[in-house]
């Protein structure tokens, strides 16, 4: 074989990529250092990272102690089992430590390798609940458009964006979608003179609709975003989760709160539904666990189902696993972010810095190509429009969104997008001089490129 000598002639003729694409990968950027809220590639040049990496670095980049934490876990047991019979002293540590920040009534926690197994996890287990509850017949999962769950077969399944369905289908049987409460574009009309409900509630009774239609029976799960991520930085109104949460509990529906982005203080709470005071019966999460420095995620249940969970024996144990699961380095790695989050007082931060880049993106409403800016805590996007009187889209091959940032970029600043719609989740350590810069540079580039 061919040894090349140029990193980028190597990656084009051995790398895939994720969302591979040949076009996309003409002038790839060739990371080689990360500081706090900067990323550096292999020409020197900085760029500030607007998304956390991939909305996962909360606690920046270059942590010298997380290093230490996996060296140091590495040199004294860097893996053993933790099948049933084994444990470790990290796993042990973390799961107790995620029952104390959790939610209240979810208290015991399943390791995997990132948020598509958690989610897999998570699916796996609502239908093996229902079994075990003698409902074998409790098998559907019920998910948001616009989701985004991972592309593992029943993630892919459960996530509601069509282009990752389309080449890879069909999707597993029993998943199917509701439309997303997405303030700017719900399009819901009372359906009488008496029908006074707000667009919340509306987009929450089409979950009740749905489960009415298929039947309570054969619903296992609901699951979401408590804010729609990769769909575009989608925030529910206020009176959706809990309308959502009455649901379930009227439909025996178990509601999976999918907190791979919003876990871990990127909302400005500890977990996402909390904004809303809303308890889901499982949470999915990763990425912010250990701030992107090792791939971990898991799923946490609620006392309920721990409990069915630990009862179970024989032909009906749960029959779920994997080789990483609670990987000792992987849970030292998150102990060691944990401890700089609580420390550093990063989820308040997250809220503050959060609150500051939210009201600087909202000057930019006055630009004619801006149709909405939203955010929640330390996310936010900003949906770029042809017409913003009609809310009309620019047409898919303008590419508007691709344009804005190949501007940005130019300008030292990088992200991933929704189309059209510019997201913005950059680590909870970014200074307030690099928050003003981001909105700074997304004014200039949205003027450069659409102006
Ligand atoms: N759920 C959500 C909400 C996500 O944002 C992601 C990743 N972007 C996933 C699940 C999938 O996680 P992973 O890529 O680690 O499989």
């Amino acid at each position: 074989m061919l040894r090349k000598t140029d990193p980028l002639e190597s990656d084009r003729a051995f790398l895939i990529h994720s969302l591979h694409s040949a076009l996309e990968h003409e002038a790839p950027h060739l990371w080689t250092q990360g500081r706090g809220a900067v990323l550096v590639d292999a020409d020197g040049r900085e760029y500030l990272d607007a998304l956390a990496g991939l909305w996962n670095v909360n606690v920046g980049h270059g942590r010298e102690e997380i290093a230490q934490a996996a060296a140091e876990q590495m040199r004294t047991l860097a893996f053993a089992t933790t099948y049933a019979g084994s444990t470790n002293r990290p796993a042990i540590a973390l799961a107790q430590r995620l029952a104390e920040i959790s939610y209240p009534t979810i208290r015991r926690f399943f390791f995997t390798s990132g948020g598509a197994e958690a989610n897999e996890s998570a699916f796996k287990t609502a239908r093996w609940y229902w079994k075990i509850a003698g409902r074998p017949a409790k098998q559907k999962i019920i998910a948001l458009e616009r989701g985004y769950h991972g592309t593992t077969l029943a993630a892919m399944s459960a996530t509601g964006i069509d282009a990752y369905r389309q080449m890879c289908g069909p999707p597993a049987p029993g998943f199917l979608h509701i439309e997303s409460p997405y303030p700017y574009r719900f399009a819901w009309q009372p359906r009488s003179a008496l029908d006074r409900r707000t667009p919340g509630i509306a987009a929450a009774d089409l979950l009740a609709e749905a489960i009415e239609r298929e039947g309570a029976d054969t619903v296992a799960a609901f699951v979401a975003e408590p804010v729609q991520g990769a769909g575009g930085t989608i925030v529910p109104p206020a009176d959706y989760w809990p309308r959502i949460r009455e649901i379930c509990r009227r439909h025996e529906v178990l509601l999976i709160a999918d907190e791979v982005i919003t876990g871990f203080g990127r909302t400005g709470d500890w977990f996402g539904l909390a904004r809303w005071g809303v308890e889901p019966d499982l949470l999915t999460f990763a990425k912010g666990v250990t701030s992107g420095y090792f791939p971990l995620g898991g799923m946490g249940v609620s006392d309920a189902i721990a409990a069915a969970i630990q009862s179970a024996e024989g032909d009906n144990r749960w029959m779920h696993a994997f080789t990483a699961s609670a990987h000792p380095v992987g849970c030292a790695v998150a102990l060691a972010n944990l401890d700089i989050i609580e420390r550093e007082g990063l989820v308040e931060r997250a809220r503050e810095l959060g609150a500051r880049l939210l009201s600087g993106l909202k000057t930019l409403e006055v630009l004619p190509q801006v149709g909405e800016v939203r955010g929640l805590g330390l996310m936010a996007g900003v949906e770029l429009v042809a017409d913003r009187e009609t809310k009309t889209p620019y047409p898919a091959e303008f590419k508007a969104g691709q344009r804005v940032h190949a501007e940005t970029q130019k300008r030292g600043m990088f992200t991933r997008l929704r189309g059209d719609i510019y997201n913005l989740a950059p680590p909870f350590v970014t200074t307030s001089g690099q928050i003003d810069r981001m909105v700074e540079i997304l004014g200039e580039s949205i003027a450069a490129a659409l102006g």
